[in-house]
């Protein structure tokens, strides 16, 4: 399930296979849709392409574009918590971190 909807900041937690976008990179989301296929959701990140068809990479069908967004893998993304939210999602990793090497000491 998608943790985030249209209009929220999100953050892409891989590479994109054409290197479009990278992990870590930070983008908003302008709109959410499922492809015609029905196979995956496709998310707007403010890319364009001129590009004619859109490749379903789940069964590879052919999708007619009708507008000029790259649509690209909304699973690609999570939504990007506040500063203060990362933080805290840091320290509380680095304090697990710390007590894992405190126990194998
Ligand atoms: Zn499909």
């Amino acid at each position: 399930m998608l943790d985030y909807r249209a209009g929220d900041d999100i953050v892409a937690i891989k590479d994109h296979s054409q290197g479009i976008y990278k992990k870590g990179d930070v983008f908003t989301a302008h709109e959410l849709k499922r492809n015609s296929c029905g196979c995956i959701i496709l998310v707007d990140i403010g890319l364009k392409s001129d590009r004619r068809f859109t490749q379903c990479p789940v069964c590879l069908t052919n999708d007619e574009k009708t507008d000029n967004i790259w649509w690209v893998e909304a699973r690609a993304f999570r939504k990007l918590l506040s500063k203060s939210e990362e933080e805290d999602l840091a320290d509380v990793l680095a304090e697990v971190f710390s007590e894992e090497l405190i126990s194998l000491n």
